[in-house]
């Protein structure tokens, strides 16, 4: 039987072999504010409003998968749950299913790796998917705006880009965070039709 102090205790299971709401694939930043007093002693944050600091994200604290600063994370990172963790808290999702489609989205980042440092010489691990993805889904609109065709590469890149997306919308976004999904088909979109 299932109860719902099991499947918090395996969604937290979970959550410490992932680590990608940390990673940059969600967030290119986390708000950390006043109150966060713990967090805002562990490191000198860049001001991004009166009352707030920006943490970039890949997050600095991230260390392998899990948070090296747990009991000491911002708001912010303790009201987060994506898509997996609340499917397993609700005891609709099994935890090997959720391990499985971690790891093949972490497959996939890998996998754009190659190709992004060949044409960019900047790492995705880095960056972050989210602040790459923006800028580079910021050029193909240009390009485009511009009448221009993206090249082989680019659009070998947003293939990718969008195999991405079509495993991180289902299972690692919560809901009404579309933005940056509709950006990015309508942007894939075009530049195939621009292509094919
Ligand atoms: S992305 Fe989801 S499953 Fe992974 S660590 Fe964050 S909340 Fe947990
Ligand atoms: S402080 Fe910890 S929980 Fe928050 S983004 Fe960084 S690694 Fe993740």
């Amino acid at each position: 039987m299932t109860t719902g102090l099991n499947t918090i205790h395996d969604a937290g299971q979970v959550c410490q072999g992932c680590g990608l709401c940390c990673s940059g694939l969600l967030f290119a930043k986390v708000n950390v504010y006043e109150s966060d007093a713990a967090a805002r002693r562990r490191v000198k944050l860049s001001a991004d409003g009166p009352d707030t600091y920006a943490m970039p994200q890949p997050c600095q604290f991230l260390d392998g998968a899990s948070c090296s600063i747990y009991a000491d994370r911002p708001r912010n990172c303790r009201s987060y749950s994506c898509r997996t963790r609340d499917s397993i808290v609700e005891g609709t999702l099994g935890m090997d299913q959720a391990r499985q489609n971690i790891q093949a989205a972490k497959d996939l980042l890998q996998q754009m790796e190659v190709p992004v440092q060949k044409y960019w010489d900047i790492s995705i691990a880095k960056t972050g998917f989210r602040p790459f993805c923006d800028d580079f889904l910021h050029l193909i609109r240009f390009k485009l705006d511009q009448g221009e065709t993206p090249t082989k590469e680019e659009h070998a890149i947003l293939r990718r880009v969008s195999d991405v997306i079509k495993i991180v919308d289902p299972h690692f976004r919560k809901t009404g965070r579309r933005a940056m999904i509709d950006r990015a088909i309508a942007a894939i979109e075009v530049a195939n039709n621009s292509i094919d």
